[in-house]
């Protein structure tokens, strides 16, 4: 057993309301399932209380840190490392000029190898525990992601990107060997320690009929598997999508037309809904990944907090690195409250501007993202039985955020002075089901 004394956040898994002490103690332990399994946590609570029950233990004891679940990104590209920071008019001129070119390198093991290690560390820095991520359309790009993160014990889903139309020589794909290196990458890598895969078609306008419909098969026979693509993000795709796809009422319809939406699948953006979509998402188990950094980054509009939450479907927050700009959660939690304020969602319909609170926003990125994945109470929260995946943060990292914690009255006023003051120099360590990365 491994415990700690420090002040603790988490959630209830129900409400999702947050718990919180301010002297209290996290015992973690080996899981169901020996020696290899994550460790778990066993108990959490008041240090004072909860200390009573394991007579003798070794606490470490931190009082100058505030505990927290590590954080889930529901949506990142780690090929795009070299990306973050690349100007372009809107989403299309980004992905021909920037993106395409940066993931045509990942053709080479070698380069794949070198960006899947730096791109794991800046998970490490930045608290991120867990990872929804984007490979190219290279089979071998999965391969070196999975191969580096395996041995560090991360939670990491991941799936080779099929695109095969609509894209350049060098990252374009072919129909029946894409499908095939799917299937491929499923049997090599799905559910191996703490490794998952996602069937992973780019978007609509660069995937074939033939393709969304094998991957919508692929699906179907491997349903623990998760799907992750991108839809509704920009106005210029909309237009694309609806000439390719005449029939469809809606981009989000496509999807469902081809089976690829359903429980464990994931759809980056969501920005150009309408009520009828949200309904689908809800009706079909699926989540939206928010990602506001690279929304604001494209100018690609504002998620709509407030019908999201009316209609309930599944939704958390993500980084987009490298349309996004940051790997750090404190950045799109600020970029998310951004995005709620705001009175438009770029081009839709004017929307209410929500005031999110700093315990909803921290939701939105660790247990509310993990029930997007359909990994509740497994990840994402520090509740008893959940996998010990967890940061400590040092609320007096900068002069300035020491200055405005120590005049926070409550929980929520310490939250939100790290979400808006917070970068990687306040997460001092991360721990992942136990083991350590200093
Ligand atoms: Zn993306």
């Amino acid at each position: 057993m491994k415990a700690y004394r420090a002040a603790i956040l988490s959630f209830d898994p129900d409400t999702g309301a947050p718990r919180y002490w301010s002297d209290g103690l996290l015992v973690t332990g080996p899981g169901q399932g020996g020696a290899a399994a994550p460790r778990v946590v066993l108990a959490l609570g008041s240090f004072h209380e909860l200390i009573r029950h394991y007579p003798g233990l070794s606490v470490e004891s931190i009082p100058d840190r505030l505990i927290a679940p590590g954080f889930v990104d529901l949506h990142v590209h780690y090929p795009q490392t070299d990306v973050i920071g690349s100007p372009a008019e809107g989403l299309l001129p980004w992905l021909e000029h920037h993106t395409f070119p940066q993931e045509a390198r990942f053709a080479d093991p070698l380069h794949a190898a070198e960006v899947a290690d730096f791109f794991l560390n800046e998970l490490d820095r930045h608290g991120v525990t867990t990872a929804l991520t984007f490979c190219t359309s290279h089979p071998q790009s999965v391969d070196a992601l999975m191969s580096a993160a395996q041995p560090r014990g991360l939670r990491l889903i991941a799936g080779k990107c099929l695109q095969d139309r609509h894209c350049p020589d060098g990252v374009r794909d072919t129909t029946e060997q894409s499908l095939l290196d799917t299937e491929a990458l499923i049997l090599r890598w799905h559910g191996i320690g703490r490794l998952g895969y996602a069937i992973t078609p780019r978007f609509a306008p660069t995937c074939s009929d033939a393709q969304l419909q094998g991957a919508g098969e692929l699906a179907a026979r491997h349903p623990g598997v998760w799907v992750q693509s991108h839809v509704a993000e920009n106005l210029d795709e909309l237009a694309w999508v609806r000439e390719l796809y005449p029939q469809d009422r809606s981009y989000l319809e496509v999807y469902a037309r081809f089976g690829l939406l359903r429980e464990r699948s994931v759809y980056a953006h969501c920005l150009h809904l309408d009520q009828t979509d949200r309904e689908l998402l809800r009706e079909r188990g699926a989540a939206a990944a928010v990602c506001p950094t690279s929304n604001f980054f494209l100018g690609s509009g504002c998620f709509d907090f407030a019908s999201a939450e009316r209609t309930g479907f599944l939704h958390g927050l993500a980084s987009d690195v490298g349309g996004g700009t940051s790997f750090s959660p404190f950045r799109t939690m600020l970029a998310a409250y951004e995005a709620g304020r705001a009175g438009f969602t770029g081009g839709g319909p004017a929307k209410a501007g929500v005031s999110l609170a700093p315990s909803r926003l921290w939701w939105l990125h660790t247990a509310g993202a993990a029930r997007a994945l359909g990994l509740d109470g497994v990840v994402g929260n520090l509740a008893p039985g959940c996998e010990a995946d967890f940061v400590l943060l040092d609320p007096r990292a900068t002069p300035l955020l020491a200055r405005r914690t120590a005049q926070a009255r409550d929980l929520e006023e310490l939250l939100f002075a790290l979400i808006v003051l917070g970068d990687e120099r306040v997460v001092t360590r991360t721990v992942r089901a136990g083991s350590v990365i200093d």
